[in-house]
């Protein structure tokens, strides 16, 4: 299906609703039956139905439909948070006893799941360094169930060979996912590279107005129905129908949103490799990048995420360029309209924290809507204090 049709049309069925160009919010929590024969079809078979909104509702339906399609799935579940769906996606595939291998730089919270979390119920799990299929290869056990990726991630953005690794987990009969968030579906479609579910923050690209949190998970209609049927109905990680809405609303310019900040984001990374005083740039598609050459041959483009190295091995230096900036927000998260800059030194001298793995003249940036010369400007100012 053309992206076009599914940004715009697909999943909408305004003949329901008046012809009305934008769908309804169905703000119910339950749908009544006109007889006992559709009550018990309801029953049978609720991720089809509508029933109880907990389990599907007819906004967020649009928006599942959408989000599978643009993922070249056959199925997706709408949940509360990014994180959300990559515990339910990982949680719906192991039981005590099993073994997980992981990207050695997940997010965060993944890494938090698999090393704070899930060893209370037995579950264990090797960080590898995914840059080598044979690094990933070798930390497969016997009890080993899921192998779980982020490609890129995003803070220095290793790569997996994405096809390679679904030949793996196939030989190894586990579960293959991966977080996509970075590259999203309009750059990377991992499901046909062989990966079987495929999760999103939705909270970034996907909805990209920094107003809603929320997650996905794509794969086949088997995968889904299980971890409806025992995560999703469970533990209640759904999203309202109003932010459903917001989330189609922000979808219908997906493509533009992302092929601009992508663009944007290459020219910054550029201009400031050129710069003297800065010391290296990592963004997948700069020719330094050292996996440059897989990230042309499986994606398409990547987010507006770069890590830049300021010419500086002292703190103070960091946080006066820093300091500087005027128009990058000082914000975690991306994805949105807006440029915002993470600096790892914020993350040193926080009581009760370790430090980061990372050194102190490094800083996240991310690159939205912006022009790019206007930016430019910007950091060529807080670059004279370096
Ligand atoms: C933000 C993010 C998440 C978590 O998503 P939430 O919607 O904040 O729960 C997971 N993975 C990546 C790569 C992210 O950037």
């Amino acid at each position: 299906m053309h992206l076009s049709e599914i940004l715009t049309h697909f999943g909408e069925e305004r003949k329901n609703y008046f012809n009305a160009v934008a769908p309804p919010v169905i703000q119910s929590s339950n749908f009544a039956f006109d007889n006992i024969a559709d009550f018990r079809k309801a029953i049978s078979d609720e991720l089809n139905h509508h029933l109880y909104t907990r389990g599907n509702n007819p906004t967020v339906e649009i928006l599942r439909k959408k989000v599978a399609a643009l993922e070249g799935a056959e199925d997706a579940l709408i949940v509360a948070s990014g994180a959300g769906a990559i515990a339910m996606a990982i949680m719906a595939n192991i039981k005590t006893g099993d073994h997980i291998v992981c990207v050695q730089s997940p997010y965060s919270w993944t890494k938090n799941l698999l090393a704070g979390y899930l060893p209370r119920f037995g579950v264990s799990h090797t960080f590898v360094d995914g840059r080598y299929l044979e690094e990933i290869e070798k930390a497969i056990r016997p009890e080993t169930s899921v192998l779980f990726l982020e490609s890129p991630n995003s803070m220095t953005f290793e790569l997996q060979d994405l096809r390679g690794c679904a030949q793996i987990a196939k030989r190894h009969g586990l579960v293959s996912i991966i977080d996509n968030a970075n590259c999203s579906p309009i750059f990377q479609r991992p499901i046909e590279h062989g990966i079987d579910l495929v999760v999103h923050t939705g909270t970034k690209y996907l909805n990209g107005h920094s107003d809603v949190v929320n997650g996905v998970v794509c794969g086949s209609k088997k995968m889904i129905q299980k971890i409806f049927s025992s995560e999703m109905m469970t533990l209640g990680n759904i999203i309202s129908p109003h932010d459903a809405w917001l989330i189609i609303r922000g979808l219908r310019t997906l493509e533009m949103r992302v092929k601009k900040s992508f663009e944007s984001a290459l020219k910054i990374a550029e201009w400031l490799e050129r710069h003297p005083k800065i010391e290296k740039v990592l963004f997948p598609f700069l020719p330094s990048f050292p996996q440059f050459e897989l990230a042309k041959k499986q994606m398409d483009g990547c987010a507006g995420l770069f890590t830049v190295f300021l010419k500086t091995e002292k703190i103070e230096v960091a946080e006066a360029f820093f300091a500087k900036l005027k128009r990058f927000l000082f914000a975690v998260s991306w994805g949105g309209h807006e440029s915002l800059v993470v600096p790892t030194a914020a993350f040193y001298n926080v009581p009760g924290k370790e430090p980061p793995p990372y050194p102190v003249n490094m800083l996240r940036f991310y690159v939205g809507l912006e022009d790019p010369d206007w930016l430019i400007a910007d950091l060529e100012e807080a670059l004279k204090v370096v």
